[in-house]
């Protein structure tokens, strides 16, 4: 990934004794790694250490939004010992302050939320305007809340509800290709899910189908899918990302990653709604034997 993140909105400034920063803030904190972030005053470097900076943001671990303090925001150097320290004191090497202002340089934020949980971002100067977040845990993904309060994720397993908060944050950043390769997973994978729930009624064996085209996989299981990932137009999504996503430009997909999208949450929300369905008919018979 290259380029630059605009933070068109912002003058990077922290004002510790009038309470303002609009340096820490939740977009920064939702950007993606690796993209320089332009317009950084060094400025901001020279009042650092800040402590005691808070901030609300999205915990994942506790499904809420929670207080985080930041415990330091600091500039930080290090020391490598070489050798066996018995040797001679001249094996030691040390890294100071001095020289990392010169190369590279880097600084950190740690903070706990309110509920205990920690969070921790590295990031690294690039030149006096520059800077790049280089490291965070946890996660651009887990730190979402849009992404991670969707009740329809739990229909997926771990690996593919994280595939899919994948998606959406790449979509998000417009590097569709990407995003569109993690939701054919998904959908590939509901469809084979599909099938063996129903594999009774189908006259294919598993290996047959799993050689079908996506178009022809969606025939066979049309029966038991939401009628709505069958209207029209939906035809032409499936058979461009059947003929491969390395094929198509980031234009096109950005254009195929919504419907795409839809077409997976109406699967897994028909799939919470036949469960609760089935679950109320159940309480119901049970209720009707006790008359
Ligand atoms: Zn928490």
């Amino acid at each position: 990934m290259d380029g630059f993140i605009n933070f068109e909105k912002f003058r990077f400034d922290i004002d510790m004794d009038n309470g303002y920063n609009n340096f820490i803030t939740e977009e920064l904190i939702l950007s993606p790694l690796y993209k320089k972030i332009k317009d950084f005053p060094k400025s901001i470097l020279e009042m650092l250490p800040i402590e005691n900076l808070k901030l609300e943001l999205y915990c994942n671990k506790c499904r809420n939004k929670r207080i985080y303090t930041f415990a330091t925001i600091g500039l930080d150097y290090y020391t490598i010992e070489m050798g066996p320290s018995f040797v001679s004191n001249q094996s030691s090497v040390s890294i100071g302050y001095e020289k990392m202002m010169k190369e590279n340089q880097y600084f950190y934020c740690i903070a706990k939320a309110d509920c205990g949980h920690n969070l921790i971002i590295l990031f690294k100067i690039i030149d006096e305007n520059t800077i790049m977040k280089v490291g965070q845990s946890p996660s651009i993904y887990d730190m979402n809340e849009e992404i991670n309060n969707k009740t329809f994720l739990r229909e997926l397993e771990k690996e593919y509800a994280s595939y899919y908060k994948t998606a959406c944050s790449l979509n998000s950043f417009n590097s569709n290709i990407g995003a569109m390769t993690y939701l054919r997973r998904i959908f590939e994978k509901l469809l084979l899910d599909c099938f063996d729930e129903n594999s009774s009624e189908i006259t294919l064996s598993k290996e047959d189908f799993t050689k079908l085209k996506m178009s022809e996989k969606l025939d066979n299981l049309r029966k038991f899918l939401p009628q709505i990932i069958f209207e029209n137009g939906y035809n032409q999504v499936y058979s461009k990302v059947s003929d491969g996503i390395h094929n198509l430009s980031e234009e096109e997909c950005a254009h195929l990653f919504i419907p795409l999208r839809m077409a997976i949450e109406e699967i897994l929300i028909e799939k919470i709604e036949l469960k609760e369905k089935k679950s109320r008919q159940e309480k119901l018979g049970k209720e009707l034997q006790n008359i």
